[in-house]
């Protein structure tokens, strides 16, 4: 696998006119006033022989003033990377200094609007169809009018595959703004709790990278973090409260947390937070990956709060580690008349990580584990589920 070359200098110079911008005369942190925070650590989290990259970054707020709770995330506003706005600029015959407008009217040249406005990333049917429009392809256009079409071809490409694909320069750059989607930040959950590290939030970010349709392709905003911010760099962050995933007001209450791969992280919050002694929550945490010589994320913490008692009960599951393919619902299933015990008396049941096959996967275990335990079959466990989302006790935070 080939990783993005670092034009290190283009990058500390955009971070550093990023950061100006964001420092001069601003009082209060949000999504469009972000704090430029320091990044204090960028470590690796995974194995060097694991499939996946996943980096813990650790941000000072300094005397920033942001707070947050455990279940909140980081909102980070991400560049592109200098190779991805070269090659765009290069296919569009532009220099990357022609003036352009922001979207608030602010002059800039088109390099900074490519590297820090626009999406030219993953492709969007808007993009699709206006590009259609403005150079009259007869063939995107046809894939412009059919959703199937469209949907197949947007799949696994970027700004740059439209426009090698159907050529065409541009009379004014201005119209990048009316083609191309806004840049939009990405949302990480805080892996810390601000009881225990006062001016610190800790990131657990797994780097997006894949190959499609010919070419090695890089996630924006998590290699932007991971392999573009070392120590020492900035990133212009804000806070995302999320009431939907506090631990329960009290503090006695029992707690299920399910978070395989990066999932994980604000359940490393939630029991950094009972450590700094704000509730003594009986805590049963499932973690799973692929490897676990490879794979397992914070061992350590873990493995600290198991033996101190601050994690009452630790299931992993590691899926290639033997030949049958071992997840956290499996662990889930084969620990299923505890678990009964664990939400009859009352426990939250937590779920974080992909929303696509591991959160679907791991209601049916739940389901199956209530509809077994209470003797009460599978239309009973559904009206438990609901019952517990009524009470807001089955809480999800998937993506
Ligand atoms: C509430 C919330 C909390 C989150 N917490 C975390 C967290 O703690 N840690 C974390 O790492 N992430 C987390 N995420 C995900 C994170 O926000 C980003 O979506 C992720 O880092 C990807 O962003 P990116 O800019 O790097 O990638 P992008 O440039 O946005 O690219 C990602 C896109 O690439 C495409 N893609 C990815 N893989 C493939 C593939 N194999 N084949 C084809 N296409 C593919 C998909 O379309 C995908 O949407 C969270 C998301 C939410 C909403």
């Amino acid at each position: 696998m080939s990783y993005p070359r670092v034009h290190k200098g283009a990058t500390e110079r955009m971070q550093s006119e990023q950061t100006a911008t964001l420092e001069a005369g601003r009082t209060t942190w949000s999504r469009n006033n972000p704090y430029s925070a320091t990044v204090l650590e960028n470590r690796l989290l995974t194995g060097s022989d694991s499939e996946k990259e996943t980096r813990h970054i650790e941000l000072d707020l300094a005397d920033s003033g942001l707070t947050y709770l455990p279940g909140d995330s980081a909102g980070i506003l991400p560049l592109n990377a200098c190779d991805a706005v070269d090659l765009v600029l290069e296919r569009l015959h532009l220099t990357g200094q022609e003036p352009v407008t922001d979207f608030y009217g602010k002059p800039l040249d088109l390099r900074q609007a490519l590297s820090s406005w626009l999406m030219i990333g993953k492709l969007s049917g808007t993009t699709l169809k206006a590009w259609a429009k403005h150079t009259g392809n007869p063939e995107l256009s046809g894939v412009a009018a059919n959703k199937e079409k469209l949907d197949a071809y947007l799949w696994g490409r970027e700004f740059l595959d439209l426009i090698e694909h159907a050529p065409a320069t541009l009379d004014d750059p201005q119209q990048l703004f009316k083609i191309l989607p806004r840049l939009a930040p990405r949302l990480y959950s805080i892996s810390s709790s601000q009881a225990l590290l006062h001016t610190h939030i800790d990131l657990s970010i797994r780097v997006v990278k894949y190959q499609s349709h010919g070419r090695d392709r890089f996630g924006v905003c998590s290699t932007h973090v991971g392999e573009r911010t070392p120590k020492g760099g900035k990133l212009p962050i804000f806070i995302h409260s999320n009431q939907l995933f506090r631990l329960p007001a009290d503090p006695a209450t029992r707690v299920i947390m399910v978070g395989p791969g990066t999932g994980v992280a604000p359940f490393r919050a939630y029991l950094q937070h009972k450590q700094a002694g704000c509730g003594r929550w009986p805590m049963w945490l499932f973690f799973g990956d692929q490897r676990a010589s490879q794979d397992f994320l914070y061992k350590e913490d873990f493995e600290a709060w198991v033996a101190d008692g601050t994690l009452n009960r630790l299931d992993t599951a590691f899926s290639r580690d033997q030949k049958e393919k071992i997840y956290v619902q499996t662990r889930i299933r084969e620990n299923s008349a505890e678990l009964w015990r664990w939400l009859n008396e009352g426990a939250y049941f937590y779920v974080c990580g992909d929303s696509k096959r591991m959160a679907p996967d791991v209601e049916a275990a739940l389901l199956e584990a209530v509809a077994t335990h209470s003797g009460k079959g599978p239309d009973y466990a559904n009206e438990f589920l609901a019952e517990m989302k009524k009470q807001k006790r089955y809480l999800r935070d998937v993506y």
